[in-house]
């Protein structure tokens, strides 16, 4: 069993940094590797998150998940971003985060036009170091690099 609420929230207090109402409060102290927040009380380890959830609500459903709205952000302890659920509620907002990470990367800047890709190669082949060309055209180093190397596609046309 959980030791008593009011025992926990002062635990688990000190190693949370409490923003503002809305934004994501991050555990402070170690992680287990999976990224969740945990902490040993009285001999047994926890997940920092699932700790919040308990001392905001004085009790917790032993047989469901403590999933974050925060979707992505395991170490947050902010409980306005708690909700018990499902082992499947947790997965399908993993598959959500996933696909928000690639539109995000999409989104990122990481597609050139297909001038600036041609430049790159260009450049590269006439001699200038890629660095230069990457310095020069505002674009990362690694991706400089594929578009010297012509090895990327990423660009539209
Ligand atoms: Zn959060």
């Amino acid at each position: 069993m959980l030791p008593d609420p009011a025992l926990v929230k002062e635990r688990i207090t000190p190693y949370i940094d409490q923003r503002g109402p809305d934004e994501c409060w991050p555990w402070t102290a170690s992680c287990c590797p999976g990224g969740y927040g945990k902490i040993k009380i009285k001999q047994k380890t926890y997940s920092a998150h699932r700790l919040a959830h308990y001392a905001a609500h004085g009790w917790i459903d032993a047989n469901l998940n403590v999933n974050h709205t925060c979707i992505g952000n395991r170490p947050c302890c902010n409980p306005a971003h708690l909700y018990q659920g499902t082992q499947r509620q947790n997965i399908l907002d993993m598959h959500a985060q996933r696909r928000w990470v690639y539109g995000e990367n999409h989104h990122a800047g990481k597609r050139h036009s297909y001038a600036v890709v041609t430049a790159v190669r260009e450049r590269a082949t006439a001699g200038e170091s890629v660095p230069a060309i990457a310095r020069d055209l505002g674009i990362p180093l690694g991706t400089a690099y594929d578009y010297a190397r012509g090895r990327s596609r990423k660009y539209a046309a």
